[in-house]
């Protein structure tokens, strides 16, 4: 059971000694080590990402309508050192400098640009016959709106301006289609003929994904992206993957056509695009392109600059590390030899034939050896854990840091893999059902001699540098004793020192947010997005409703019956609600006759509780809902679907 914060370590810690630890002779030792094993100096990719530059959004800031800050570059002005400091893992320290690196840049002279540096992901603008082709337009849409901006003040400015003829969206993750309303309105996309192109299965995955989990996925994302850290060099400094996501408002727009599993070539406003379908690598929904009139190879998010999320730590279904070596290696055998460029959504592109062949190589090699290898040492009996373990690096990555462990890492991935094929359970019954945390941490506190002499063991370690076995220890300890400000501030200390030495992005902002959180001074960010009237009108009503059985409370409802028939007029659906035995059924499309009472509501209406815009009770009362039959019933069933708490405690009981 998780309780919320309580106001007892607040305070207590609002007495100080909040600063985070220095970086330990341990953790210098281990950045001095990877340091000298990496050619960190090899200017490369530093030359693709600053290669083409050709206009920047003075200091990185993106402002919203109303004045808030979207995007701003000015607290990350200490990634221009050279030198990491050692608070900073060094291969991490470089990614995030290359992320760092902002503006427009001409990609193909007179024919492709991309806008860098101003959301996690990458926008690409393609130049067709008449018109412009925008590729991936960022996760906000002011984010997007100051993307486009700065290419019609440059580009355009010179060359003549164009309409935009299509959209690209070349995944379902919204950090690819929710600024599309910053660069085209609906009313343009329908007056303009504008077509927004999607891989099959868009519509359905672009919702769905954060619908059902969301709140949980929300919580770890915040933690994953470092959203509740102040930049810094004890803070977040990057994702792996980008900087940090842009905080503005997240939209959609239902695509006008899709390219279907088989894959296609399209022409777009003049220009052929061959598509290949790449559905189950990294989204649900996916494809890449290549241009030949331009040599270009659009590897969308397939292939990137780090190795990427077999299973990402804010939580998803888990992908298909197999699957994924297959597509990047179906890419190289069709255009391996005749690409010229490479581009991503995320990250910097790569020039010259030879480079992108190979850079799609080692991508191929990196995801299937996080396969192989995990099959080939669980047929040998190894478990999750130790097959992660006894498994340091790929071969790959010792000589390419586009396949490094920059986002995802080979250690998850492989636990990834696993649980792909095996489940969450090692096959050791002592793992099948064993106590809760809670309950487990009191008895080996007990065990231990007591909580002075397991503070004493976990402190030991962390003198010994110990981190991982100081983390274990320590947790117990403060599950079993979350007011001690002792054990949280130990267990904080090896956090920081886990998360210094962390190559990925992703793991450094979550154990240095864990160790924020026993501190106390976890920044109070719900989420910087959010969602439009746009994003949550596309969520199907079938999938509202399953949402909203996940918030039924069976505990509490475990003796109710009935069906409530929701009937809702603007979009003419039906859902029939049957509940009983603490569970509450939607069957879609369904009328049943004889419900327990039947609301009539507007979609729309919906939208607005969604949006937090509408409250029941006013609803009820201003007559926007309808009740017939038993209103009681309904009232007290409806009333048995609590909000889940944003803030749930991580890494406390
Ligand atoms: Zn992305």
């Amino acid at each position: 059971m998780k309780r919320a914060i309580g106001l007892i370590p607040m305070l207590l810690w609002a007495s100080g000694a909040v600063a985070q630890d220095a970086a330990s002779e341990a953790t210098r030792a281990a950045q001095a080590e990877l340091a000298a094993r990496l050619p960190l100096n090899d200017p490369a990719d530093m030359a693709n990402a600053t290669r083409g530059k050709i206009a920047e959004i003075a200091d990185g800031v993106i402002l919203g309508k109303d004045g808030r800050i979207v995007w701003d570059r000015r607290p990350y002005a200490f990634l221009a050192a050279d030198q990491a400091p050692d608070t900073v893992n060094p291969s991490l320290w470089r990614q995030a400098r290359l992320n760092a690196v902002h503006g427009l840049f001409e990609v193909v002279p007179g024919k492709i640009w991309q806008v860098r540096g101003y959301d996690i992901s990458v926008m690409t603008i393609i130049r067709g016959e008449s018109g412009w082709i925008v590729v991936d337009p960022l996760l906000t849409e002011e984010a997007a709106a100051a993307g486009w901006k700065l290419f019609a003040d440059t580009v355009e400015a010179k060359a003549g301006k164009r309409p935009i003829r299509a959209i690209i969206f070349t995944h379902s993750h919204s950090d690819h289609f929710g600024g599309v309303g910053g660069v085209v309105t609906p009313e343009q996309v329908r007056r303009e003929n504008i077509r927004i192109i999607a891989p099959h299965g868009f519509s359905e995955e672009a919702t769905a994904e954060n619908v059902l989990a969301g709140n949980a996925m929300g919580r770890r994302a915040l933690y994953m992206f470092g959203a509740i850290l102040p930049p810094g060099p004890t803070g977040q400094v990057d994702t792996g993957l980008g900087p940090k996501l842009s905080s503005g408002t997240i939209g959609y727009m239902e695509p006008t056509e899709t390219v279907p599993a088989a894959g296609a070539t399209l022409t777009i406003d003049g220009l052929a695009f061959d598509f290949l379908d790449a559905a189950g690598t990294e989204a649900p929904a996916e494809f890449l392109f290549y241009i030949p009139a331009y040599k270009a190879l659009h590897t969308t998010e397939v292939v990137t600059h780090n190795l990427h999320n077999i299973l990402t730590l804010r939580g998803a279904q888990v992908r298909d590390a197999l699957h994924w070596s297959k597509v990047i290696d179906a890419m190289l055998l069709k255009w391996g030899g005749t690409a010229e460029v490479a581009l991503a959504s995320h990250h910097w592109p790569t020039w010259g034939q030879g480079a992108v062949a190979k850079w799609l190589a080692d991508q191929r090699d990196a995801y299937r050896y996080v396969h192989d290898r995990t099959l080939f040492l669980a047929n040998r009996g190894a478990t999750l854990h130790e097959l992660a373990d006894q498994t340091a690096e790929a071969p790959v990555q010792g000589r390419d840091f586009s396949t490094r462990d920059y986002y995802g890492t080979l250690n998850h991935n492989m636990k990834a893999t696993y649980q792909r094929y095996f489940g969450w359970w090692d096959g050791n019954p002592a793992h099948f059902n064993p106590l809760p945390p809670e309950q487990s941490a009191a008895k080996y506190v007990a065990l231990a001699g007591g909580p002075d002499k397991l503070l004493a063991a976990g402190k030991a370690a962390i003198a010994a540098g110990d981190y991982r076995w100081a983390a274990e220890l320590l947790d117990k300890l403060v599950f079993a004793q979350p007011d001690s400000q002792d054990a949280r501030a130990a267990l904080a200390s090896a956090y920081d020192q886990l998360g210094y030495q962390a190559e990925s992005g992703a793991w450094r902002n979550y154990y240095l947010a864990a160790a924020a959180t026993l501190r106390g001074t976890e920044l109070d960010t719900l989420t910087g997005n959010g969602q439009s009237r746009s994003f949550v009108s596309a969520i199907p009503t079938a999938v509202f409703f399953d949402a909203l059985a996940t918030r039924f409370d069976a505990a509490k409802g475990a003796a109710l019956a009935g069906t409530f028939q929701f009937v809702l007029p603007d979009s003419r659906e039906a859902v029939a609600v049957v509940v009983g035995g603490g569970v509450e059924f939607p069957r879609y499309g369904v009328t049943d006759p004889a419900p327990t009472a039947t609301i009539t509501i507007d979609r729309k209406t919906l939208d607005d509780v969604m949006l937090g815009q509408a409250q029941f009770p006013a609803l009820l009362q201003s007559g926007a809902i309808r009740i017939d039959g038993d209103r009681a019933a309904f009232l007290s069933w409806f009333a048995l679907h609590p909000p889940a708490d944003p803030r749930f405690n991580v890494v406390v009981p």
